[in-house]
């Protein structure tokens, strides 16, 4: 252990990867020595509804990073701790225990995360040791993308032009793989949890045979998705066209391993413009799937700059007035998927057995609690952070708030979803339904949507021409309460 002074402690966090990962690269490349640590944190577990899927999903990613990192002479020291308050000693107490001189990691943006990593600068401070933050979680980082008066945006569509400019003009190109250390700095005295029993006494959920864990899957899928030289057949350069139809795999299911950060999203915006031969414009395929790599930078800015979101408000003060219904039992029948709408049953049912929901039903869905049933919001959202292996604080709280007319550049509140229109517009022959709703198998085309009674199937449990309705008319009254600035 002579040489191991001096090294780098890089504190991983959702950036669960090798490759193109900012604070591991650059504490990697002096060759002085690297040791890695992951902390699992029982309060934030529960605070933020970090489903048993997403807990399973990071677990197999511990496993993997364990033996790659293992391969550069780095290793990996897996800590648990009951309260974030004492992250910042332990951090310290291994930093100077195993000769660590510095600490480097990736951003986070909710602002508990970002409490806790205050906690842990000043505490680096006080005790001299250096650390360096990275901007990792997105393409253009937070405070970069603002309107001529130094603003945030607001509206997505202004966003992405800025954004789009930004980009175009400054693109950073990925980083390779961390460079591998001298052997002899790669001992650790203590390695804390083994992956197994970091999560014990923890929900597990192993969804590995639809998503399997690791980096080298997620390049995997973003190659089969964006480069037509493995099945001659380019999905990017078709998802305009098919990214509304969850019958189809019109997407490309890489959100759980954005969010775990197996994946970067530069390596997903490269790829991108590599398979539209480098440009920016041209196929409306690449474009369209560029926009929700925007979106995602989005929410991610969203969050720094009106922390309110992290605190259960709606961006929109106003709408904190709207008077949501409170009913266990129908809420209950929308996260068990039935409410008699088989579209939204079928939505429901899959994010159960998959852990994962199409994108336009995610938006059927929320607006039906929120505009149908009248549910608060903030039930549905945490319903999806704990069913999700994709949840992610920004994207799944800017979603709902956008369902929910409560949000930034959020749908205008009379602009309601029919779930029966938007069934027979996207699941036309009613294939998807189908395979989630089992008891409707048999009816045709035409009825699936708006089934006939059915055996072993229920009833609608709302009228949603009568509830539509009635939800207009208590935003139109909330609208025209509010000072006026408040309104969207
Ligand atoms: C109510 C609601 C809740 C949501 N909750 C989450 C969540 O917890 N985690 C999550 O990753 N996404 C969430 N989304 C966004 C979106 O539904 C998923 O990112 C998408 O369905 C993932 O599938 P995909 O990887 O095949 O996406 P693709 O269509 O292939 O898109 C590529 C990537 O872009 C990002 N992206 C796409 N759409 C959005 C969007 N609207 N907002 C932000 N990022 C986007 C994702 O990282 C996605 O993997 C939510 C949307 C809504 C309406």
């Amino acid at each position: 252990m002579t040489s191991a002074r001096g090294r780098t402690l890089v504190w991983l966090r959702n950036d669960l990867r090798l490759r193109d990962n900012p604070a591991l690269f650059h504490a990697a490349e002096p060759r002085c020595g690297v040791v890695a640590v992951y902390v699992l944190c029982e309060q934030f577990i529960k605070q933020h509804i970090t489903g048993a899927a997403r807990l399973d999903f990071i677990r197999r990613h511990l496993e993997l990073l364990n033996r790659d990192l293992g391969k550069r002479h780095i290793p990996l020291v897996l800590l648990r701790v009951a309260k974030p308050d004492s992250i910042p000693s332990k951090l310290l107490k291994l930093a100077q225990k195993e000769g660590c001189e510095q600490l480097f990691f990736n951003a986070e943006y909710p602002v508990d995360e970002l409490a806790r990593d205050r906690a842990v600068a000043e505490a680096c401070r006080r005790e001299g040791i250096r650390f360096k933050r990275f901007h990792d979680r997105v393409i253009l980082p937070p405070g970069k993308v603002r309107n001529g008066q130094g603003e945030p945006y607001q509206v997505f569509t202004a966003f992405k032009r800025r954004w789009l400019e930004l980009a175009s003009s400054q693109l950073a190109q990925p980083h390779g793989l961390p460079a591998r250390q001298p052997e002899e700095t790669g001992e650790v005295k203590d390695r804390g949890h083994r992956p197994d029993t970091l999560f014990t006494d923890l929900a597990l959920r192993d969804l590995s045979s639809l998503w399997p864990a690791g980096e080298d899957v997620a390049l995997k899928r973003l190659k089969t998705f964006t480069d037509g030289a493995i099945h001659d057949y380019n999905a990017i350069l078709d998802y305009k066209k098919t990214r509304d139809f969850p019958a189809q795999s019109g997407t490309s299911l890489l959100s759980p391993y954005l969010a775990v950060g197996s994946l970067s999203p530069r390596q997903c915006l490269n790829a991108a413009l590599a398979a539209n031969g480098e440009n920016w414009q041209g196929d409306e395929g690449v474009e369209t799937w560029i926009s929700e790599l925007v979106w995602r930078d989005f929410y991610q800015h969203v969050t720094v700059d009106f922390p309110q979101v992290c605190r259960h408000k709606p961006l929109q003060p106003h709408t904190d007035r709207f008077p949501w219904r409170s009913s266990d039992e129908d809420l209950d029948c929308w996260q068990q998927g039935d409410t008699g709408i088989p579209i939204i049953d079928a939505a429901m049912r899959q994010l159960k057995d998959t852990g994962w929901m199409h994108n336009r039903l995610r938006m059927v869905v929320a607006m039906f609690l929120t505009k149908n049933l009248r549910i608060d919001w903030r039930k549905g959202e945490a319903w999806f952070m704990s069913q999700l292996i994709d949840g992610d604080f920004a994207a799944n709280n800017g979603g709902w708030q956008w369902s929910a007319s409560t949000g930034t550049d959020a749908a205008p509140y009379f602009r309601i979803f029919n779930p029966v229109t938007q069934s027979e517009r996207f699941d036309p022959k009613g294939e998807f339904i189908r395979r989630y709703v089992p008891e409707l198998a048999g009816l045709s085309e035409k009825e699936i949507h708006q089934p006939p009674p059915t055996k072993g199937y229920p009833e609608p449990m709302v009228d949603l021409k009568a509830s539509r309705k009635k939800t207009i008319e208590l935003f139109k009254s909330l609208n025209s309460e509010a000072p006026s600035g408040e309104r969207s």
